[in-house]
């Protein structure tokens, strides 16, 4: 039977990544994105997925009450899925403010209206940032359902505020909730503030890469569809009131991630540029996903090579995209749609 769905943040990285999977695997859905179109949103990603008539389109706060009432009102949506989101751990370093309003009060707004107009299923999209990090010299230690919150920046922080709340709206109205934490995606439409995307981005230019610290950081990697599939699956098969681990089993340092983009691209090493640390800057983050797979059957599917010679071809072929990013041209197609 088909679904009707609020995805808000669609104009992001995963949350567009997501809509395109959904409008592939389940055509008949109904999908409303939700976004404001801050500087990580851009229509420009949606145009594409915007000419099917399944997909309505708002540019609007999840802060604002009165717009989410109304939209929510509107359409009676039998899912609600999370991606809006300040997501940059640096600028939560430099404003938190900012970080609270939209992770945590945003997400308390959007449960309440969905709590009013008895949602199915509100889906939390969350962050194995919240468990904080890792020793390097352990690798036997992962990241479990259970390992306790233990936050580092003002980003995780908020995530793990909303995480903790969404868990009460849980117990105390019954809010039919589910939570997923992955570790680190990456894939077409990534915002060129972000590790690959933005060392893809400066290779293709000849430009310095600024790499933080020793470079030794860990993060599991994971193909961005994978993780749109793992949502996906908890939707429609996830037991209400879980918390469900994501990851790629993909363990790599920075260091070699930017090594291989350098080599893909036939760019010298040279090119690399050691910068000071990031303040409070988490090791190692690993994840065990065997409740993912276990209750649910989801593995990642994409290989690690695989996906990286997707991701790096992509950028190469949309280097558009990437150039109106660069000098602000996305931002002009953004202030042309209303705010709801
Ligand atoms: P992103 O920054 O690319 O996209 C966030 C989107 O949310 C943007 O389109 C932005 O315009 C929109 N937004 C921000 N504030 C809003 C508001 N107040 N109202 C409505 N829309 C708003 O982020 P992303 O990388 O796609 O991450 C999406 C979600 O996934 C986030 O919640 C993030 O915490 C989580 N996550 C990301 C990763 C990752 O590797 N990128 C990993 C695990 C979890």
């Amino acid at each position: 039977m088909s679904k009707t769905i609020l995805v808000t943040g669609g104009a992001g990285f995963i949350g567009s990544n997501f809509i395109f999977y959904l409008q592939e695997k389940h055509p008949e859905d109904r999908i409303i994105c939700v976004d404001s179109l801050t500087y990580a949103g851009n229509i420009e990603t949606l145009k594409k997925a915007m000419e099917k008539d399944t997909l309505d389109f708002f540019r609007a706060d999840i802060c604002n009450r009165r717009s989410m009432d109304a939209i929510v009102k509107m359409y009676s949506p039998d899912y609600i899925v999370n991606f809006a989101a300040e997501s940059h751990v640096d600028k939560s370093i430099l404003n938190p403010q900012i970080f609270l309003e939209t992770n945590i009060v945003g997400t308390s707004v959007l449960m309440d209206v969905a709590v009013k107009y008895g949602v199915e299923k509100f889906h939390q999209v969350s962050t194995d940032e919240v468990y904080g990090d890792l020793p390097l010299d352990r690798p036997d230690l992962l990241f479990t359902e259970d390992t306790p919150l233990h936050t580092s920046s003002p980003y995780s922080s908020s995530k793990a505020g909303a995480d903790l709340l969404a868990m009460a709206y849980h117990r105390t109205y019954g809010l039919p909730i589910t939570i997923s934490r992955c570790s680190n995606n990456y894939g077409p439409y990534q915002f060129p503030e972000k590790l690959i995307p933005l060392m893809i981005s400066k290779a293709i230019r000849d430009e310095r890469l600024p790499v933080y610290g020793d470079g030794l950081n860990v993060r599991d990697w994971l193909y961005v569809k994978d993780h749109c599939k793992a949502i996906d699956d908890i939707l429609r098969c996830g037991r209400s009131g879980e918390i469900y681990n994501v990851g790629g089993r993909n363990e790599r340092s920075n260091i070699d991630i930017v090594r291989l983009i350098l080599e893909y691209l036939d760019k010298p090493e040279s090119l690399i540029e050691f910068v000071a640390d990031r303040k409070g800057h988490d090791r190692r983050y690993a994840i065990d996903f065997s409740k993912m797979h276990g209750e649910i059957g989801w593995v990642p599917e994409t290989g690690f090579k695989e996906g990286m010679k997707k991701t790096i071809q992509w950028y190469l072929d949309n280097d558009v995209w990437l150039q109106r990013i660069s000098n602000g041209a996305y931002l002009r197609s953004n202030s042309e749609v209303p705010f709801k």
